[in-house]
C-alpha cells in the first residue's frame, strides 16, 4: 500500500489520526503522539463506545467502515446475518464511476465530470437532483484513487457501454470491476463467514470464477492451454477446500467483499455477525448518541457512538410488506435479511421517508428452482444466458415482446408496461450446453436434476415443448422459425436485436453468424425456462444530502446519522444509467460518510 498502515507502533502516515474525541461532536485537536500512548488492545477495550457504528457489511457500510478505521476512528460493523458481505457478495461487483482512472486502460480518454453530468441529467429527467449528483461524480473517482491507495481494493476497467447508449453523454466503458482476489489472507474464520456466492454463480460448492475465465473454462478441452489452466484451478480449489474449507479464490461481488474485510479486519474494526442493529438512540438535542444491538450471543447491548452511525443495511426488497407497496413483481434475489430495518430506525428518530420513484429497485428477470422442503432459490438473468445467440424469449401468447439482449432494467420495466407475470426463455440443446440457462449450468456441468425438479423444461420438439408450457403450439412454432430466420440473414426486424454496442458486448462472435446476438433454436432436444419479473436491490430509501447524512423533512441533518448504499434514496431514483449504478454510488458516499465521520475535508 502506498500509505502506511495507522496500526500503532508502525510509523503513522499522512492519514494518521490527529484528532481525540472527547464527547459528542466536541472535537480536541491533539499531535499525533498522544493516539501512540494507547495500545490496540486499550482501544478496543473501551467499554461498549465506538467512534463509529456501522450497520451492514456491505460494499457501502464496509467502505464506511474502512475509510473511518483507516483514519483511526474505532469503528463496529454489526451484521445480522450469519455472514459478511449482502447483496454485495452476490453481486457483480461492478461500480459505475464516469471519469476514473482505469478508462484509459480500455482506451477511453474523453470522459469528464461535464460529459457524465449531461448523460446523468438527460437519463434521470425530473429525477435529477444536482447536489447529489454532482457530489456522486465529483467523488466516484476520488473514492476509486483513495481506495487503491489505502486499502487492499483494486479495480479493473470493462469496455461495457452505459445502458442509455444513444443518449449524448453516454460512454463506452464507465463500470470498473473489482479484481479478482485470493482470500487466504482472510484466514480459515473471516473467510466462511463470507456469504457465498448465490447457486449457479459457483461450482462445486464455492469455486468462484471471474468472467475473464468463462471462455476458458466452458472449453477446457477446446486446447492445450485451456486444459491447463482449467485443471490448475480445480487443484487451487481442491487445495483451499482443504486448507479453509472452501475456495478461497474470490470473484466479482466475493472479491469486492473479501477485499473491504481484510481492510477492515487489518486497520482494527470490529465486526460483529448475527447481531442485528433494532434502534437509534437520541440526546434531547435529537442527536444520535447510540445504538442497540441485539447479539445472538447474549441479548441487547447498547453501544454509544461518539461520531455517528451509518445506516448500510440494504434497503427492503426482502421486506413483503413494504416491497408490496413499490414493485410491480413479487420476487426479489437479495438476501432476505434485507427487510429495511436501515429506513425504520432512520425514520423513528425523525429521517424522512421521500415519496416513491417511478421505478424502485434494480430490476432482473429471476428464474425459480422449488427444492422440496427447502428456501426457494432465485437466479437473476442479467446476461448469462438470455443475451447470448440462439435465447429467444416469449410471453404466453408464444410471441416475443421485445430485444431478448435488452439491459436488465429496461428488460424488466417491458414486462411491467406489457402485465407479464411470466415469460418464458426458450432455447435448444446446443445453447443449453454452451451458455447453460440459470441454474442449469454450461457443459459439462448435470442439469437432470433441474428437469426433474421441473425447473428446467424439456422437449424433443417446439410443438412438445409448447404444450408441456402451455403455450400456443403454432405461434411458438413461428416465433422459433422467424428466430432462425433472423439468425441467417442477421437482422431483427421486429426488436433490432443485435444492434446496440451493449447487444454486442453480450454477444458471441465465435458463431461466425453475421449478427453475434442472433443465433439458431434447430437442435432438439428443446429447453424453457420459465422467467418472472423481480429485483435485486431496493433504490428507494431514506432521503440523505450530499454528506451522506440522513435528513429529517425539512431537509435539515439528523446530527450523528448517515444512510448510504440502498438504505438511501438512490442518486440514481431508481434508473439505472450503467452497469454498476448501485455500487458505485454505494461506495462512493460511504467514503463521503467515512471522510465526514473522520472530519476529513472532502476535495
Ligand atoms: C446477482 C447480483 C448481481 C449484482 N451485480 C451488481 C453489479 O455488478 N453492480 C451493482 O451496482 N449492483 C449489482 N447488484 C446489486 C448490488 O449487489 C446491491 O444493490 C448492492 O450490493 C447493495 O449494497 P449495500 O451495501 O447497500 O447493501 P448489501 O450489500 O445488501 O448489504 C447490506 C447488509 O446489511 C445487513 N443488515 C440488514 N439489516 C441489518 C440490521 N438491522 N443490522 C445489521 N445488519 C443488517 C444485511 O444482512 C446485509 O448483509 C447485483 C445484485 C445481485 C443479486
Amino acid at each position: 500500500m502506498a500509505v502506511p498502515s495507522l496500526h500503532l507502533g508502525r510509523p503513522v502516515g499522512a492519514l494518521g489520526p490527529r484528532t481525540i474525541q472527547v464527547s459528542t461532536r466536541t472535537r480536541l485537536s491533539q499531535p499525533v503522539s498522544i493516539r501512540r500512548f494507547q495500545t490496540t488492545a486499550q482501544r478496543r477495550d473501551d467499554g461498549n463506545t465506538y467512534d463509529v457504528v456501522v450497520v451492514g457489511s456491505g460494499c457501502s457500510g464496509l467502505t464506511a467502515a474502512a475509510v473511518a478505521a483507516k483514519y483511526g476512528l474505532k469503528t463496529l460493523v454489526v451484521e445480522k446475518s450469519r455472514f459478511f458481505g449482502g447483496t454485495t457478495a452476490y453481486s457483480g461487483g461492478g461500480a459505475w464511476i464516469p471519469a476514473n482512472k482505469h478508462q484509459p486502460e480500455v482506451g477511453i480518454t474523453d470522459d469528464s465530470f461535464e460529459k457524465a453530468d449531461g448523460y446523468l441529467k438527460r437519463v434521470l429527467g425530473d429525477l435529477y437532483d444536482q447536489t447529489k449528483v454532482h457530489q456522486f461524480l465529483r467523488q466516484g473517482p476520488k473514492m476509486v484513487e483513495w481506495m487503491e491507495a489505502n486499502t487492499e481494493m483494486k479495480f479493473k476497467p470493462v469496455p461495457l457501454p452505459d445502458y442509455q447508449e444513444t443518449i449524448p453523454g453516454a460512454s463506452a466503458a464507465r463500470t470498473i470491476l473489482t479484481k479478482e482476489y485470493d482470500g487466504s489472507p482472510l484466514g480459515r474464520r473471516l473467510l466462511n463467514d463470507v456469504r457465498y456466492t448465490l447457486e449457479g454463480y459457483h461450482v462445486f460448492g464455492s469455486l468462484q470464477v471471474d468472467p475473464a475465465e468463462i471462455p476458458v473454462l466452458t472449453n477446457a478441452f477446446g486446447s492445450l492451454s485451456n486444459f491447463i489452466a482449467s485443471s490448475s484451478k480445480v487443484f487451487r480449489y481442491a487445495w483451499d477446500v482443504i486448507r479453509f474449507g472452501k475456495g478461497a479464490y474470490m470473484a466479482n461481488g466475493n472479491a469486492l467483499v473479501g477485499r473491504l474485510l481484510k481492510t477492515c479486519s487489518g486497520e482494527g474494526v470490529t465486526l460483529w455477525k448475527e447481531s442485528p442493529a433494532s434502534k437509534l438512540i437520541t440526546n434531547d438535542k435529537k442527536e444520535v448518541v447510540g445504538i442497540v444491538i441485539n447479539r445472538s450471543n447474549g441479548g441487547p447491548t447498547t453501544i454509544n457512538v461518539k461520531k455517528g452511525v451509518v445506516l448500510a443495511g440494504g434497503g427492503f426488497s426482502r421486506s413483503e410488506e413494504d416491497a408490496r407497496k413499490v414493485f410491480p413483481h413479487e420476487w426479489s434475489a437479495a438476501p432476505k435479511h434485507n427487510v429495511g430495518d436501515g429506513k425504520n430506525m432512520a425514520q423513528a428518530v425523525g429521517g424522512y421517508l421521500p415519496p416513491p420513484n417511478p421505478n424502485n429497485g434494480i430490476f432482473a428477470p429471476i428464474s425459480l428452482h422449488k427444492v422440496k422442503d427447502g428456501p426457494i432459490r432465485r437466479f437473476p438473468h442479467f446476461s448469462t444466458d438470455r443475451t447470448k445467440p440462439g435465447a429467444i424469449i416469449v410471453a404466453p401468447n408464444g410471441r416475443r415482446f421485445g430485444n431478448e439482449a435488452e439491459p436488465y432494467q429496461e428488460f424488466v420495466k417491458k414486462l411491467h408496461q406489457l402485465n407479464i407475470s411470466k415469460a418464458y426463455l426458450i432455447a435448444d440443446r446446443t445453447f443449453l450446453r454452451k451458455y447453460g440457462m440459470g441454474l442449469a449450468l454450461a457443459a459439462p456441468m448435470p442439469v437432470r436434476h433441474l428437469i426433474r425438479d421441473g425447473y428446467l423444461i424439456e422437449a424433443p420438439s417446439i410443438r412438445e415443448l409448447a404444450q408441456k408450457i402451455e403455450v400456443p403450439a403454432e405461434e411458438l412454432e413461428k416465433t422459433v422459425a422467424a428466430m432462425n430466420e433472423y439468425a441467417k440473414t442477421g437482422v431483427d426486424p421486429e426488436f433490432h436485436r443485435g444492434e446496440t454496442i451493449y447487444d454486442k458486448f453480450y454477444g458471441d462472435p465465435s458463431t461466425g453468424l453475421p449478427n453475434s446476438s442472433l443465433g439458431y433454436c434447430v437442435r432438439a432436444p428443446f429447453y424453457a425456462l420459465p422467467l418472472y419479473p423481480g429485483n435485486v436491490s431496493s433504490t428507494y430509501g431514506i432521503a440523505t444530502n450530499e454528506n451522506a447524512q440522513v435528513v429529517d423533512a425539512k431537509n435539515q441533518p439528523i446530527p450523528g446519522l448517515y444512510a448510504v448504499g440502498c438504505d438511501s434514496n438512490s442518486v440514481m431514483r431508481g434508473e439505472y444509467p450503467g452497469g454498476g449504478s448501485s455500487i458505485g454510488p454505494g461506495m462512493t458516499f460511504g467514503y463521503v460518510a467515512g471522510h465526514q465521520l473522520a472530519g476529513k475535508a472532502l476535495e
